[in-house]
C-alpha cells in the first residue's frame, strides 16, 4: 500500500506514521527526516540544504523527488510506503504519480490531519523544550504554517479530485486519531 500522510507541521503526523507503519508493516519516508540527514553531511548540498530547512522554507521540488526516487527503488519498499511530509506541493504530487505510474503503480490514499493554528503552535512551542529542533522557534514555525497554507493545503483538492482523500480530526487523543486513521485505511485496503 502506498499512502500519503497530509497535515501541518506540529499535527501529530511523526506519531501516527510510528503506528500506522507498524500496523501496515510498510516503511515510513519522512522527507522531514532525509533532509535533515543531508544536512548532517557538511557538504555544499547539506549546507544549500540547510538554508531551507532552517528558514523554515521548502527545499526545491526535484530535489525532494530524487531524494525519495533514491529511496523507492530499494528492496524494502517494494509492498509500499508511507510518505510523511511528502508531497509538500501540487508540483511534488505530480512528480511522484508519474514516478509511481512509470514503475505501474499507483498512490492508494491520501489521508488529511487536520488541527486548528492556535494549537499547532502550542505543540511546536512544546517540542521545542523536548527535541531541541532548529527549525521549532516562534518565527519560523509561523513560516512553516504560513507555507503549509498556501503550498500544501492544496494537496488536498488535488487527491480529493481522485477520489483518493481521507480526512481525520486530529484535535482528538492520540488513540482516537489513530483508531479514526485506521477506519479510513480499512476503506481502501483490508487490515
Ligand atoms: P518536517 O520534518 O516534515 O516538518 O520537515 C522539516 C523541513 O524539511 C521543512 O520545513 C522543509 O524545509 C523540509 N522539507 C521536508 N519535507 C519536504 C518536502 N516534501 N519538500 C520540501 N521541503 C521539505
Amino acid at each position: 500500500m502506498r499512502l500519503v500522510f497530509i497535515g501541518p507541521p506540529g499535527a501529530g503526523k511523526g506519531t501516527q506514521c510510528k503506528r500506522l507503519v507498524e500496523l501496515l508493516a510498510i516503511p515510513h519516508l519522512s522527507t522531514g527526516e532525509m533532509l535533515r540527514a543531508v544536512k548532517r553531511q557538511e557538504t555544499a548540498l547539506s549546507r544549500w540544504v540547510a538554508s531551507y530547512i532552517d528558514a523554515g522554507k521548502l527545499a526545491p521540488d526535484h530535489l525532494v523527488m530524487r531524494i525519495v526516487a533514491q529511496r523507492l527503488q530499494s528492496e524494502e519498499c517494494v509492498n509500499g510506503a508511507l510518505f510523511d511530509g511528502f508531497p509538500r506541493t501540487i508540483i511534488q504530487a505530480q512528480l511522484l504519480d508519474d514516478y509511481l505510474a512509470e514503475q505501474g503503480i499507483k498512490l492508494d490514499m491520501a489521508l488529511e490531519l487536520k488541527v486548528v493554528e492556535e494549537e499547532l503552535i502550542q505543540r511546536l512551542l512544546k517540542r521545542a523544550t523536548v527535541d531541541g529542533r532548529a527549525d521549532d522557534n516562534y518565527e519560523t514555525i509561523r513560516e512553516r504554517l504560513h507555507v503549509f497554507k498556501t503550498q500544501t493545503a492544496p494537496l488536498t483538492d488535488y487527491y480529493a479530485s481522485q477520489g483518493k482523500l481521507e480526512q481525520v480530526d486530529g484535535m482528538q487523543s492520540e488513540a482516537l486519531v489513530f483508531a479514526a486513521i485506521k477506519e479510513c485505511v480499512s476503506r481502501h485496503l483490508d487490515v
